[in-house]
């Protein structure tokens, strides 16, 4: 019996792995796709900044086209002044021309306004530029190894499986009900047998009676856990 149980031992680590591995398989391609999503999310960020850069650029371009065209209907207005012969034709001419300067000016404050808000857009892309970089390095190199994982995932569950298959095999030789019952267990995260420490379970560290341990130490029967039903071992730093 007291054999088996230090198996179980053995086991308890080959089925650790592998329940390591079945849960990194399964949680490792939620983990990518949140990375993916934060990389995205930082390049949207820049990427709704450019589009008002653009946004603004489009606005000052526009300005200083009516700035010129302005400028130039302007000077052909004031170039008629020699060729007015009225004086209500000079004054509607007058009104013209007053019209024409303040259209200038407007596009004028609104092509300074548009360059301020390019400089200080500038500024926030330069930022958000950084962040993202900084970002997308971070995400992408965990990204990069657990995709590296993966790759190798179904080959190293195939290998843990097969050691698995080694060791069971031995403590079914030595005491067949004794791997049933460690089979037949389900275990909290996987956790089905464990090594007595100072005094207290292994798995749950739950403080053991003096009886019980004396019992597990003796090896002569299967004793589980009052708190946490797992299996108890008493192994040589027990
Ligand atoms: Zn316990």
């Amino acid at each position: 019996m007291k054999e088996g149980l230090l198996q179980l031992l053995k086991l308890q680590e080959v089925d650790k792995k592998l329940f390591e591995l079945e849960e990194a398989k399964e949680k490792y391609p939620a983990e990518i796709a949140l990375r993916r999503s934060e990389i995205a999310e930082a390049r949207s960020v820049l990427a709704a900044l450019e589009a008002q850069s653009a946004e603004f650029e489009k606005q000052q371009r526009h300005c200083e086209r009516e700035i010129e065209s302005g400028k130039a209907t302007l000077s052909e207005r004031e170039g008629r002044f020699a060729v007015v012969t009225t004086n209500k034709e000079y004054d509607s001419l007058q009104l013209e021309i007053e019209i024409c300067k303040k259209a200038i000016a407007e596009h004028e404050t609104q092509s300074l306004k548009a360059i301020e808000n390019l400089e200080r857009i500038e500024e926030k892309i330069a930022e958000a530029q950084g962040a993202f970089e900084e970002v997308r390095a971070a995400e992408q190199e965990r990204i990069d190894e657990l995709e590296g994982q993966l790759s190798t995932m179904q080959e190293q569950i195939d290998e843990v499986v097969a050691s698995r298959r080694v060791v069971a095999k031995g403590i079914e030789d030595i005491d067949t009900q004794l791997l049933r019952t460690y089979e037949s267990k389900k275990g909290r995260h996987g956790i089905r047998v464990a090594a007595v420490h100072r005094e207290a379970c292994g798995a749950c560290y739950y403080q053991m009676p003096a009886q019980i341990l004396n019992e597990v130490r003796i090896g002569g029967h299967v004793i589980f856990c009052e708190s946490c039903g797992t299996i108890m071992v008493w192994d040589d730093q027990s």
